[in-house]
């Protein structure tokens, strides 16, 4: 280990880069569980269970009111799961809470994962009149074959019906996730699921590879060779196809798998869709995740609550599956691969600010050989650098982020 890193390591403590903060909210709840799924989430045992996992995370949420308060509060992210499976006065008692806490500005981007199965129009009112501003639309695919063949509750129909009913509804901001790999996919399929998502105008597309998770359905199907899946060079042709779609009809690649309608210039311009809850991971700003087995990083603490419902609800935050002060080695290296999944990078200064050391002593070496490699580019920008992945470099981003490892 070199002097530099010695000396990184034996830091723990950073000032605290700013007062910005978000807040992921997790609903574990699902209609039907997806072979394919490994989240943490599953069919609830009856409709109480809603009722008293939103007291847990009303708890929870009281727990760190003294966190909260007096911060700029950027985001909120109801993820899942599905969120959209709850009772919307569930929904309401949370997002009430929140705003007892922290203040909600008019520009708080405040998104929900909604399964395009699940809601209607009064479902929506409520949202709209929460102040739900940004929706993520589980779309997946448009060709009701593939959405039977990864097991989904809604249709190709329901899919433009719930994107509709959120767009006459007040939501106009609406991403929608669409997967590549799927049984059965073909490049014309995919492209029939692309004019399709693309033809409803969604102001962000993300399009994620199905991978088949060990302990899911899917994986023992893939291992008896009953799943009927793209090969390895189909997948990644259909991957590219993708990308080369969405980028022909303006959207931007802004991170490995996030597409937006968003022109550089910055949220001024109205035209800039990115997801900022998630922005912030990749910047690795502060962020409070509540629920089961929610993360959260405060600094470089990163802590996360328990997998296991009963003792989530029983002591709400008490129970962590981890609790870490990260190394400074650990978060530099965080702050590369993070930081390298946008298709911007990040800038030289941002690395010299959160860590107080000259970038080049730490990965001048290993960034000079990506550089000549051709996987990645530094380029001058005002009085600054970025550094940042070129579209060979995102293609084996894997292999690329492990070398920052320590
Ligand atoms: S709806 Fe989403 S979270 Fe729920 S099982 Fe399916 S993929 Fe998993």
């Amino acid at each position: 280990m070199t002097p530099v890193m010695e000396q990184a390591k034996k830091e723990t403590e950073k000032p605290k880069k700013s007062n910005d903060i978000s807040i992921y909210v997790h609903i574990p709840f699902c209609v039907r569980k997806c072979p394919y799924c490994d989240f943490n989430s599953g069919v609830p045992s009856s409709e109480d269970t809603f009722f008293y996992y939103t007291d847990a995370i009303l708890k929870e949420l009281d727990l760190n009111s003294e966190l909260l308060a007096g911060r700029k509060l950027v985001s909120v992210y109801i993820g899942g799961g599905t969120p959209s499976v709850m009772p919307s006065m569930c929904m309401g008692r949370i997002l009430d809470r929140i705003s007892d806490i922290i203040h909600v500005d008019d520009d708080t981007e405040i998104t929900m994962e909604v399964n395009p199965g699940t809601v209607n129009k009064y479902k929506i009112n409520d949202y709209v009149k929460m102040g739900i501003n940004r929706i993520s639309l589980g779309g997946q695919s448009a060709v009701d074959e593939e959405l039977r063949a990864l097991g989904r509750i809604h249709t190709a129909k329901d899919l433009k019906e719930a994107f509709d009913m959120f767009y006459w509804g007040g939501i106009d901001n609406i991403s929608v996730d669409i997967m590549t790999s799927i049984p059965y996919q073909t490049p014309d399929s995919l492209i029939t699921t692309l004019d399709t998502v693309t033809g409803l105008h969604p102001r962000h597309i993300s399009a994620y590879s199905l991978i088949i998770e060990q302990g899911t359905p899917f994986y023992d199907k893939y291992m008896y060779g009953n799943l009927a899946l793209p090969s390895e060079e189909d997948s990644y042709y259909l991957y590219k196809l993708a990308q080369q779609y969405l980028t022909s009809k303006d959207y931007k690649r802004y991170e490995i798998s996030n597409y937006a309608i968003y022109d550089g210039k910055g949220a001024s311009s109205g035209k800039d869709f990115r997801c900022v809850h998630n922005l912030r991971y990749w910047s690795r700003g502060d962020y409070l995740g509540v629920g089961l087995s929610a993360a959260s990083l405060i600094g470089d603490h990163r802590f996360t609550n328990t997998n296991e419902l009963e003792s989530y609800v029983s002591a709400p935050g008490r129970f962590r599956s981890e609790d870490m002060i990260l190394q400074t080695t650990d978060a530099m290296a965080e702050f590369m691969f993070l930081g390298l999944r946008k298709t911007d990078g990040f800038m030289i200064s941002d690395f010299e600010r959160d860590f107080g050391m000259p970038i080049d002593e730490v990965y001048g070496a290993v960034m000079r050989r990506h550089i000549d490699a051709g996987v990645a580019e530094r380029v001058k920008e005002e009085d600054d650098e970025r550094f940042y992945l070129t579209d060979t470099g995102l293609d084996v981003s894997n292999q690329v982020m492990c070398e920052y490892l320590f």
